[in-house]
């Protein structure tokens, strides 16, 4: 076995390998960028080593600052993560030139997968069901007409050296291919430095199921069943779960061997995953192989009891795998969210900055793998993930309803995060029948994400916690008045809860062990609060049922959230609300004569003149962000007067890009 290994690799990922490693009593070397000097992984490595700035392509994705750190430390293996340099086969290479272990797949087997047009006429010779489409480089857009046609729409655009989601458009006419296919191989060219595209048939109401494999080198490859990772955002998984809810035990087989057979033909060594596109009738097609361990692994592991860290680090060092198939048990389920720092009501704009606050949950069943802690920045650099969060339970619905829960305990504060919106995806009755497809957002949540409604009784509860909570403020004040003021305020059972326009009149009067609350005619409730001022989680039993909310602000106002949905109210003395009449209105200036930025990001193009009369959906510009093409649209019909933006550009969130008439 190793006694040094070196991650090359950052944030969550590289904090998992150093607890496996850690466990294994193997010493552990991390990599940072000056970006990351403070960052956790460096932190809990035993080494760590400054490989370049904070840019990834100066440092992270750095072959030859890897080896070197290596022969620095004496690290006689490395682990490349996922991302970065996972993938590539020339850094396998040079490892081996530099008589260092890669923990991963030989060099051969990642670079037959790591072409998406290559690997799959693999795939089809080895047996393996594929996509139906056109195996081969379409030149341009007259070609990729021509062939859509043969194929029949829709269509899928895809960039041969695609990841990430990226370089993928759908089309299901000629005009939607001529566009798909010049904005997909634009994106694949800035990503990927190559703009070769290919097409294939798009599945409609598609799954997204994979399976994960594994193999030593002694010739034995076994599968671990399969992640289902149908829930995507713009082709990026947003919740994973093990097993998944639509497989039956044939298909699960069926896509197992298949999985296994592509392993062997490509000589497959340590963890892999294949990933399959699945149809309303359960028929599965081949989309690509990942030749490295996934964001989304820690689900198998707990279905399974494995620890897939450790087993690629012992396949690395030569040994036989420990498990025969028929020894692969799946128990229990596991689901597993990705906390990212983003804003879900602005289109999911990438959020930066520092975490002020960062209270993960924590008990049994509740898993956080996490690069950050509190005070710790998410930056430009990199993947604004936070955190992925994982739980698991007898049935999925346990591991469902603890997911709910370990959501609404989670803390996050400094940043915009999609912790509301998880909350709401999983509240989605969709969700909870287990009816997914890859459109699941898209059709749940038609014209974005506005922020949760609340249900009436969520907000009767929220109202009655507002409430409960300003009363205990109001004794507290009043316990300690006599240092700050003459007059102690007496309490008072009459409180007003005010919400935008609305008010509640409510009453709360102290009953055992928390208050009565009763609110307009509704019947009495109990709330028992676990809470103290100035704590951001707040517990409290309603009639006798635990529910976590997020508190932000004390005093007279708050925002109070649970299950995704939040409330801002303000509780006061029914004397104080009534005045409220006599206060004036401030009205939100009207911005729709704007197009405005939606993101930080470069102005690529302007598609109108001014003067120029436009129609609703119409292309107006192009922004770049985070190497993705969006191209913005007019929402309604109009004329365009002012051009205030050029290309070339580079843009704030809401600068100015053109004005209406
Ligand atoms: P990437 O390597 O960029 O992640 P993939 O080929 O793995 O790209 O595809 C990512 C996602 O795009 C899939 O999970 C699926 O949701 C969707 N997708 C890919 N190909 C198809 C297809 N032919 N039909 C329908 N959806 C597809």
């Amino acid at each position: 076995m190793f006694s040094k290994i070196l991650i090359a690799n950052r944030g969550e990922i590289a904090c998992r390998v150093i607890r496996t490693a850690r466990r294994m009593g193997i010493k552990t070397v991390a990599v940072y960028s000056d970006a990351d000097a403070d960052a956790l992984h460096v932190r809990e490595s035993d080494e760590a080593v400054r490989i370049g700035p904070a840019a990834s392509a100066e440092s992270y994705l750095r072959i030859d600052r890897m080896i070197e750190a290596c022969r620095q430390t004496g690290a006689e293996a490395v682990h490349p993560g996922y991302g970065f340099l996972s993938e590539k086969a020339a850094f396998a290479e040079a490892l081996a030139a530099a008589g260092i272990v890669f923990i991963g797949p030989p060099p051969a087997a990642i670079a037959a997968m790591g072409d998406k047009i290559e690997s799959k006429k693999l795939a089809h010779a080895a047996g393996v069901s594929t996509v139906p489409g056109h195996l081969g480089v379409i030149p341009d857009a007259e070609t990729a007409l021509r062939i859509a046609r043969e194929i029949g729409y829709p269509v899928m655009v895809k960039a041969s050296a695609g990841g990430g989601g990226k370089g993928m458009r759908i089309a299901r006419t000629d005009g939607e291919l001529r566009e798909g296919f010049r904005s997909a191989a634009n994106e694949a060219r800035s990503s990927f430095a190559d703009d070769r595209v290919f097409l294939e048939k798009y599945i409609e109401e598609p799954r997204h199921i994979e399976i994960q494999v594994l193999g030593d080198a002694h010739g034995n490859v076994i599968h671990l069943g399969e992640r289902e990772c149908s829930i995507q955002r713009r082709h990026q998984k947003v919740f994973e779960e093990a097993p998944s809810p639509f497989l039956d035990e044939a298909t699960r087989a069926a896509m197992g061997a298949q999985a296994v057979a592509l392993a062997k033909a490509v000589g497959y060594r340590s963890a892999g995953t294949v990933e399959f596109i699945v149809d309303r009738e359960r028929n599965f097609y081949f989309l690509e192989m990942n030749t490295r361990l996934q964001v989304e692994h820690p689900v198998t592991e707990w279905v399974t009891g494995l620890d897939l860290v450790e087993l690629m680090i012992r396949i690395a060092a030569g040994e036989r795998l420990p498990l025969r198939q028929e020894d692969v048990r799946l128990s229990g389920w596991a689901i597993e969210a990705r906390v990212y720092a983003e804003d879900p009501v602005r289109g999911f704009l990438p959020s930066i900055g520092r975490l002020t606050r960062y209270l993960p949950p924590t008990g049994d069943d509740i898993r956080v793998d996490t690069g950050i802690y509190e005070g710790a920045e998410i930056t430009v650099h990199y993947d604004p993930m936070i955190a992925k969060l994982v739980t698991r339970g007898a049935s999925r619905e346990a591991a469902t309803r603890r997911m709910a829960e370990a959501l609404d305990a989670f803390c996050i504060r400094g940043l915009s995060h999609n912790l509301g919106f998880l909350a709401a995806v999983l509240g989605k009755e969709r969700f909870r029948r287990g009816a997914l497809s890859t459109n699941f957002i898209a059709e749940e949540f038609p014209g974005g994400y506005a922020g949760a409604t609340l249900s009436d009784e969520a907000k009767r509860n929220l109202i009655a916690v507002a409430a409960a909570v300003r009363r205990r403020l109001a004794e507290r004040e009043s316990r300690i008045s006599g240092q700050v003021s003459t007059q102690a305020p007496s309490i008072g059972a009459q409180w007003v809860v005010v919400s935008g326009a609305e008010q509640h009149a409510v009453m709360v009067e102290p009953a055992a062990g928390g208050y009565q609350v009763t609110a307009g005619g509704a019947a009495t409730q109990h709330v028992a609060l676990d809470w103290r001022p100035g704590e951001p989680i707040l517990r409290a039993r309603i009639d006798g049922v635990l529910s976590v909310f997020q508190i932000d602000g004390d005093g007279v106002g708050f925002r109070l959230a649970h299950a995704g949905a939040a409330m801002t109210v303000r509780v006061l003395r029914p004397a104080a609300a009534a005045l409220l009449a006599h206060m004036p209105v401030k009205e939100a200036p009207d911005l729709s004569r704007f197009l405005l930025s939606p993101m930080p990001g470069l102005l690529v193009g302007i598609a109108v003149k001014e003067g120029q009369e436009v129609k609703a959906g119409e292309e107006l510009a192009t922004v770049e962000a985070m190497k993705m093409e969006n191209v913005l649209r007019a929402e309604r019909d109009g004329r365009v007067a002012k051009i205030r933006a050029r290309a070339g550009d580079s843009l704030a969130v809401d600068d100015i890009i053109l004005e209406f008439a």
